[in-house]
């Protein structure tokens, strides 16, 4: 469904020469932004283009395999960039059941206004009546209006105002990051209301039946792991669960009640916590601040991620004598009260006097206060501005590479090693009571997945570009689909004989939905040639190659001492798998500078790249079909003859 809000068209445009090479989700929204939105077109123009975009799994009972994701050029990313927002709710699953494989939105429009769409039939509405509504408030009044079982997604006036890391909401507490919510806002769009009445056919339902049965079997017992995997706040309580659509709830996603009832929020990942630490700091104790904290950024429609980042750095700068109260409005002795939260949300979300400054994020926020702001900044931010050391690259060395060559953070890339080690970590701290991933059964896997049973070796270099390489091919293959990272690849299993679980099942989902037969070598094929488009689209849009595969100063600079998520909870000393099925501490090390760029050099030939410049090879990309992009790229001299 094509929309343009400039002028009100909309019409139903067939995409369908595209779906066989790029399937869905993020890898079809890639593809489109390639004809759709040239290199100089900013994120707030209206020639920008946002893209809703579910797999072809969603809306059918394949589970959790109904996630959509938004994409567009992202305002947030530095500088502005194609990026995206993973989501999970309904509404993938709604848009499936309107009729519509996805949803391509550009222009923008006259005044603030919403989309309904009803079953295939796209309106566009005045949203006046909505202005400066929260986010909580903008369902309730458009759930008053269309009916309770419509899916939405909607910004608040953090959106409005263009901050650029606001983000946009969906059901189930779901929500946007890569400031798509700002790109909503500089289209005038609040939100997008979905009314999906059909039901989406499946090739062969027998087929998928069975494969649910056997993901129920294979997964029994491993959602208490990832509970438990979340640090838990004190004085808090799990409500009733919140899963998305198909899902029967494999993680956090639920109701939780402080003690004092004051609030209840919904709960998914790490960032739901962000404002813990400097609540403890402040008040010696954890408080119902932490969630009154939350509350305020969904209502407002603020990245939680970008968040900690900011306070992490306006924390550093007063110490420092960077920033003071008087300059900045704002409460930075009280850092960590619910006065200061308070105040920090309503300026930048209303991008009030020096919230105006902070709206624009910590990365550009420190480059304009200079190089001392900006190399702190550098501490804690990539240089594209988001979290540079969540599970990072001084402990998984195979990590490094992945937030190296991805502009967007990598999380879904992260979570697939780090998870798994995770559980290995819970089998190590237990003594197998809480997870079977024994060492052995770890290295096993490594070696089926990976490519080698180095990947686990947490002293050595040898085996990390290699899985670098394949965790990327997989993910970009699971977020076309798009399967949620909480169930897949599902790697281990205590239910069967070696403990790995059945790492092709997405292969064989996507077979049984559309009748299109597909191996797993043929998935991670597909992968392989979604990661090769991605890299063009970044060259395409500025990046140089290698010397722009870079990671921070101090991961070669400071010995690690802890991890500050969930590993250095649950594993404070940094042990983990060395050679041979030996344990090792590696705390304190640094990461051997020289030692990355071979990794690098190894990397850049199994992608098929020059290893001088990083740069693709003409002939690799034709071999991945993607000759429309050689042109371009040879003009721009992005592109290197073997
Ligand atoms: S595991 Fe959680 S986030 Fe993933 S689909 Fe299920 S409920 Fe949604």
């Amino acid at each position: 469904m094509y929309i343009d809000l400039t002028s009100g068209h909309i019409e139903k445009r067939d995409f369908s020469e595209y779906l066989r090479s790029w399937i869905g989700g993020r890898a079809l929204a890639t593809r489109l932004y390639w004809d759709m939105v040239a290199p100089e077109i900013r994120a707030h123009d209206a020639e920008n283009v946002l893209m809703v975009l579910p797999g072809p799994l969603a809306g059918t009972s394949a589970i959790a395999c109904s996630r959509w994701i938004m994409a567009a050029k992202s305002p947030y990313l530095y500088p502005e960039q194609f990026a995206f927002g993973n989501a999970g709710g309904f509404l993938g699953a709604a848009i499936k059941k309107a009729g519509i494989d996805g949803m391509i939105i550009t222009g923008k429009a006259p005044k603030l206004s919403y989309l309904y769409v009803d079953n295939g039939t796209v309106t566009i509405s005045n949203a006046a009546f909505l202005r400066g509504a929260t986010t909580e408030q903008t369902m309730h009044s458009l759930r008053a209006t269309h009916g309770a079982n419509v899916s939405i997604v909607c910004i608040g006036p953090a959106g409005e105002a263009c901050v650029r890391f606001a983000t946009a909401a969906t059901d189930r507490g779901g929500s946007l990051s890569n400031g798509m919510g700002s790109v909503m806002g500089s289209k005038n769009l609040k939100a997008l209301v979905v009314k999906g009445s059909g039901s989406v056919a499946v090739a062969d339902p027998a087929a998928l039946q069975n494969l649910n049965k056997k993901i129920r079997h294979l997964r029994k017992g491993q959602n208490e792991v990832l509970y438990l995997s979340e640090p838990m706040l004190k004085g808090i309580e799990r409500g009733r669960t919140t899963p998305c659509y198909a899902c029967p709830a494999g993680c956090t996603r639920a109701y939780f009640t402080h003690i004092s009832g004051s609030h209840q929020v919904l709960q998914m990942c790490a960032s739901s916590h962000y404002y813990n630490a400097w609540d403890q700091r402040y008040y010696g104790e954890p408080s119902e601040h932490t969630f009154t904290a939350i509350k305020q950024c969904n209502d407002l429609g603020l990245c939680t991620g970008e968040m900690t980042n900011l306070i992490w750095f306006l924390d550093a700068c007063y110490t420092q004598g960077l920033l003071t109260p008087d300059t900045t409005g704002l409460p930075l002795e009280k850092i960590g009260s619910i006065e200061f939260i308070t105040t920090l949300t309503d300026i930048i979300a209303n991008r009030k006097g020096f919230g105006d400054r902070l709206a624009e994020g910590t990365r550009r926020l420190s480059l304009a206060m200079g190089n001392d702001a900006a190399s702190l900044a550098l501490r804690r931010i990539t240089q594209h501005g988001y979290a540079a050391d969540s599970y990072g690259p001084r402990i998984f060395y195979t990590n490094a590479l992945l937030y190296a060559t991805e502009a967007r953070n990598p999380i879904i890339q992260l979570h697939e090693y780090s998870f798994t080690v995770m559980k290995w970590i819970f089998w190590y701290t237990t003594s197998g009571m809480m997870s079977s991933l024994s060492t052995e059964r770890l290295r096993n896997l490594a070696q089926r997945v990976w490519g080698s049973a180095d990947a686990v070796d947490f002293t050595s270099f040898t085996g990390k570009a290699l899985a670098a390489f394949h965790i990327q091919n997989r993910s970009h293959a699971k977020e076309a689909l798009v399967a949620c990272d909480r169930f897949y690849p599902l790697l281990d299993s205590d239910k069967t004989d070696d403990g790995i679980g059945d790492p092709a099942l997405e292969a064989k989902l996507f077979s049984a939905v559309t009748g299109i037969p597909l191996e797993e070598s043929d998935y991670l094929a597909f992968g392989e040639r979604a990661v090769n488009l991605q890299r063009a689209v970044a060259l395409r849009e500025g990046k140089n190659g290698r010397i722009d595969d870079r990671l921070n100063t101090f991961h070669f600079t400071d010995p690690i001492e802890h991890e500050e998520g969930l590993i250095g909870v649950f594993n404070p000393d940094l042990e983990f798998p060395g050679p041979n099925g030996t344990i090792v501490c590696i705390k304190g090390r640094t990461f051997d500078e020289a030692a990355f760029e071979r990794m690098k050099d190894e990397y850049y030939r199994l992608r098929g790249w020059d290893v001088a410049t990083g740069l693709p090879y003409e002939q690799t990309l034709r071999v991945h079909g993607l000759d429309f992009v050689c042109k371009e790229l040879a003009e721009k001299q992005k592109l290197v003859q073997q």
